[in-house]
């Protein structure tokens, strides 16, 4: 009978050991894992941190015990190989429950340690608020933290997918989150201009980024942990999660002298033979050639280490079989209500190996235009300009990412071209697809860039074309045009290319933009076939050059992004903003008014204008920006975009249909909202009791604070803030913190609240800080009113963590998706 050994209990580990004994009934197969659990969900751990996945349970796919009797495998959990003799075919065990250590002889070792996060020595790396996360006990550790510990601020060091799954999870844990990324962009498994929309959307939810800014230091000053970065940016946090990627877990393999590659992972054939021809290895400690550089490559995802467990399995059980075919490296990840996917090469990578190659954008609706739901898709294929051989696909949208990303994986995989693209059959009918795919779209592209029916340029070849003197010819509509441009862009609607050629030079070279690349391509035919020897048409249209100087400007100055609202937008197919009814935009000069007055003086406007019209207000009243996301929705009038520069805010919107109302069919909606008025620490007890018990029942909740109430969120210690004589006067009349509230009756001289506070412990009710985290916890929305805010002087940085800012129109929305309206 063989005995087979094999290291490392999750993906690669566990699959081997399964494949391996359908294969073969007779063998003795011992699966060793250093932790406590064996085939459990690494790639579940984010989402349970953040309470998407709400039964811990749930991350088992199996148990030890479990696996046992299923596969009749000796499963030898919290055990660790200490060593490995190869000469010998031994590994030295130690049962990290009694200390005993133990050699386990073996016909055939399989290693599939996986790899671990790297930590580097960074000063203050070893303070207990910084995890990483690759265990269920570390994500154990993290929800400790969060719901243990009063957790409202934490700094995810780095940007990759993990990063940013736990990014997203956090927030919606209401907590305030900065990630903080060494190279200029998240995501480097996708190129520059699709990671700047993942960023923009980032940015639209709340997360502030630190780029091309590393950690200095981690350090405590007076019991704060403190994150500096090499900018000389300090932020302070209640947590970090460390997520800088990770290093094949090789300790083992290197001291037994088998052959690495330079990042320290194990050399491996294609029947996954190590260099010792007793032992394999799998999954994310493997590097293997890469289809198509041919160079060694260490690729850490699950699919992978599951399928090569498989092949591993067989060609044990079998002797040499399949040949492995390797990794391109396909991967997804939601990022709130995005997704973005990649798979092959992204143009980083090829430049690095030196590849020539061509690249094309386009944005197209995830399924036809004139059915409801069309959002649209980015969607970015590198390739061989000569052959059309695909290299590498990007897609990043809100609806059908994942189908197109694994259609472009399994061309890349078996070496399909831009050719196959464009006749690549889909399942097609409106709600699904268009008759022409996204996929189909990018391949003419590609093939009309390749047979020289169109010269593409990207964002990063523009200027050094703009330094050639050329002339930028936006082809959008003057709607279009006047919402923002290419610098020195001029404007001729690509319609009326044909009677202003004079306009047009000929003797410079043109480049033409429009939306997403389409109408761009039919003025660029016009001009072509008018005599104009050079034209290209920029790929990606304004929309991705848009995401990429918005980022490219957040670069320099983190603190004043603009974001370019990616939304959900009922586009024509080209890229044009649909319906436009009238000749010209409206515009709003709310400046200086104060809530509610920019959303009474945009309603006023709105109301008189036709559905399909658009409006353009400017606002300086903070919460203006979260006001006029709530009132869009509520109204059911579009928000085209939203930007904030030097203080002033520019919403742009297309009015919609008139909501009709629901009211007699419609069931009653099922948050609560609670507008705490008061500062009497009776009523604001009352007013969190009800929250936390609303909360419990899953309804969405809303605390809404204005005038007095407004003491409740004041932090203790909100630094140095300025303030005007009035702002002084309430800062020292108003309580400074919930702390310091007094009762509504009985407060005999302030000994009411003590003894208030007193009842409560021998009662067992929480006291109100207490109550406060309760409902941060559950998800409790508190918004400050900022009208409230100007009027006693209370400036955002005395709000603690994680408050929003808004005014009557985040209140009404909150309203209005409520079936209880409290006034405290
Ligand atoms: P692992 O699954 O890491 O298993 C290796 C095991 O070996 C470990 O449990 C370790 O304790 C054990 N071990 C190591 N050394 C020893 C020793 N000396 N003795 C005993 N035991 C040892 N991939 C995706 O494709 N999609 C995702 O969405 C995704 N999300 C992820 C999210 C998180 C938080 C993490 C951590 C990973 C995620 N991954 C994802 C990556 C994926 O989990 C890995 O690629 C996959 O698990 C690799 O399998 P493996 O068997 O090589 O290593």
């Amino acid at each position: 009978m063989k005995t087979y050994v094999i290291v490392g209990g999750v993906a690669g580990g566990a699959g081997t050991a399964a494949r391996l004994r359908r294969l073969d009934e007779q063998s003795r197969i011992i699966l060793i894992e250093r932790g406590e659990h064996i085939s459990y969900a690494n790639c579940g751990l984010p989402y349970y941190a953040g309470g998407t996945i709400t039964e811990r349970s749930r991350l088992f796919v199996m148990t030890a015990q479990r696996f046992t009797e299923v596969f009749q495998v000796e499963v030898k959990a919290l055990h660790e190989v200490l060593s490995l003799h190869k000469e010998e075919q031994f590994v030295r065990v130690k049962d990290l429950t009694t200390g005993n250590i133990f050699d386990q002889y073996y016909d055939t070792l399989v290693l599939s340690p996986g790899a671990a996060p790297v930590k580097p020595r960074i000063p203050g790396i070893d303070d207990p608020s910084i995890f990483s996360l690759r265990t269920v006990e570390d994500v154990d550790a993290i929800v400790k933290k969060i719901e243990h510990h009063q957790t409202t601020r934490a700094v995810v060091v780095g940007g990759g997918f993990i990063g940013l799954e736990m990014a997203e999870n956090l927030k919606e844990r209401q907590i305030k989150v900065t990630l903080v990324e060494a190279l200029d962009q998240v995501m480097n498994v996708i190129d520059y201009d699709m990671a700047a929309i993942v960023q923009q959307q980032l940015r639209e939810k709340g997360i502030q980024l630190y780029l091309k800014d590393g950690v200095k230091s981690f350090e405590r000053k007076k019991g704060e942990l403190l994150v500096t970065l090499a900018s000389g940016t300090v932020i302070p946090t209640d947590m970090v999660i460390l997520s800088i990627g990770v290093r094949p877990d090789t300790k083992i393999a290197q001291e037994a002298g088998l052959k690495l590659g330079s990042n320290g992972a194990i050399s491996v054939d294609e029947q996954f033979n190590t260099s010792d021809p007793h032992i394999k290895a799998v999954g994310d400690a493997i590097e293997y050639p890469h289809p198509v550089t041919k160079k060694p490559v260490t690729i850490p995802l699950a699919g992978p280490a599951n399928k090569q467990a498989r092949l591993c399995a067989e060609s044990i059980a079998y002797g040499a079989c399949r040949p492995y075919g390797g990794i391109i490296a396909t991967s997804i990840a939601k990022i709130f209500d995005l997704t973005a996917a990649s798979t092959g090469m992204t143009g980083k990578q090829l430049k690095q190996a030196e590849i020539p190659y061509a690249e094309v954008i386009t944005h197209a609706g995830s399924h036809a235009g004139y059915y409801p739901n069309a959002l649209q898709l980015a969607v970015k294929i590198l390739y061989d300009p000569k052959t059309g051989l695909l290299y590498g696909g990007q897609v990043v949208g809100y609806d059908g990412v994942d189908k197109r990303i694994d259609v472009l994986a399994a061309y890349i995989k078996k070496e399909g071209t831009v050719t196959d693209l464009t006749e690549f059959e889909q399942a097609y009918a409106p709600p699904f697809s268009s008759a022409k795919d996204p996929l189909n779209m990018v391949g003419f592209v590609a093939q009309n860039a390749m047979e020289g029916i169109s010269h593409i340029i990207t964002w990063d070849q523009l200027p050094a074309l703009i330094q050639k003197q050329a002339f930028i010819l936006d082809v959008r509509t003057e709607e279009e045009f006047d919402l923002g441009t290419i610098p020195g862009a001029i404007n001729i609607p690509h319609t009326e290319i044909r009677a202003q050629l004079a306009q047009i030079p000929k003797d410079r070279p043109i480049i033409v933009a429009c939306a997403v690349g389409i109408r761009g391509y039919l003025a660029e035919r016009m001009l072509v076939q008018n005599g104009y020897a050079e034209v290209y048409n920029l790929t990606g249209g304004y929309r991705t050059y848009q995401a990429v100087h918005n980022e490219l400007e957040a670069l320099e100055n983190p603190e004043e992004a603009r974001i370019a609202l990616f939304t959900p937008s009922p586009s024509e197919e080209d890229g044009s903003p649909r319906a436009l009814q009238s000749d010209s935009i409206a515009l709003v000069d709310a400046c200086g008014l104060q809530c509610p007055g920019p959303i009474v003086t945009l309603k006023k406007t709105m109301d008189n204008l036709s559905q399909g019209d658009f409006l353009r207000v400017l606002a300086t009243d903070p919460g203006f920006s979260r006001d006029v996301q709530s009132w869009s929705k509520l109204t059911g009038n579009r928000l085209v975009s939203l930007e904030t520069k030097d203080g002033t805010i520019e919403a742009v919107l297309e009015k919609g249909a008139t909501k009709v109302s629901t009211s007699t069919t419609q069931s009653v909606s099922d948050g609560a909202t609670i507008i705490v008025f008061s500062n009497d620490m009776d009523r604001v007890l009352a007013a969190f009791v009800l929250a936390n018990g609303a909360a419990a029942t899953g309804r969405k909740v809303t605390l809404f604070f204005t005038f007095w109430g407004l003491t409740v969120l004041r932090t203790k210690k909100p630094g140095k803030v300025k303030k005007d004589f009035m702002g002084k006067m309430f800062g020292m009349m108003l309580p400074k913190s919930m702390d310091d509230l007094s009762l509504s009756q009985i407060n005999f001289g302030g000994m009411g609240p003590k003894l208030m506070r007193k009842r409560m412990k021998q009662k067992h009710v929480d006291q109100l800080r207490s109550m406060y985290t309760q409902a941060r916890m559950a998800g409790v929305r508190m918004v400050a009113c900022q009208m409230s805010m100007d009027i006693m002087g209370i400036p955002d940085v005395e709000l603690l963590e994680g408050v929003e800012i808004g005014g009557v129109a985040t209140y009404m929305e909150a309203a209005s998706e409520s079936g209880v309206n409290l006034f405290i």
